[in-house]
């Protein structure tokens, strides 16, 4: 059997190793700035936003602690299901500054969700941090409050980001070849 590379299946490039370390690097300054002195609580969203967690607080010098949520979605590509959340924190986020890590922010609806959920637990401070942003997507009013790139409205993989649970180990964020999403 011969050996597959994983890149190979990528028809384009969208953001590539330099930009994303750039991107985090950026994020990693402004959230020093703003939480150093504030012990907060990084949420990261399985499983896109593993390798951004993991990225993310190697470049933060300052307490924190780490955990995650996931969330799954009911209803198929085309039909918004109900979110439900299927992983919960393990301890009470009551009076933490919570910052929730996602991968990327497409219609806003997971991110939406999450926030008003650690507000009702009545968290001291809610805020997000997202790597990718489709703006053209969002269905629901919802902006990140720190946010590393923009990218156009088109499915990406790599980087945490799947297809089928697959290209989630490519270093870069890029487009599989058409072929590939039709099979
Ligand atoms: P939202 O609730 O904002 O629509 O959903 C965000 C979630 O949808 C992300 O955390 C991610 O899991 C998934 N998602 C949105 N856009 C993409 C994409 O282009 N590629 C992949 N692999 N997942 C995406
Ligand atoms: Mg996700």
């Amino acid at each position: 059997m011969s050996r597959r590379a994983l890149a190979e299946d990528v028809g384009e490039v969208l953001v590539t190793e330099q930009q994303i370390e750039a991107a985090v690097g950026s994020l990693a300054q402004q959230l020093t700035a703003d939480y150093a002195d504030k012990s907060p609580l990084l949420v990261g969203v399985l499983t896109g936003a593993f390798v951004f967690m993991a990225d993310l607080v190697r470049r933060l010098d300052f307490p924190l602690e780490v955990d995650f949520v996931a969330v799954s979605s009911y209803g198929d590509a085309t039909v918004a299901g109900e979110l439900e959340l299927t992983r919960d924190v393990s301890d009470n986020v009551a009076g933490r500054h919570v910052l929730i890590v996602d991968d990327i922010l497409d219609t806003g609806r997971t991110l939406a969700m999450l926030t008003d959920l650690f507000r009702r637990r009545e968290a001291a401070s809610v805020r997000t941090c997202c790597l990718l942003d489709k703006p053209s997507r969002r269905a629901v009013e919802f902006e990140a409050d720190y946010l590393g790139l923009e990218i156009p409205d088109q499915f990406v993989v790599g980087y945490g980001l799947d297809f089928a649970q697959g290209y989630r180990n490519l270093p870069f964020v890029g487009v599989l070849r058409p072929e590939l999403y039709e099979s």
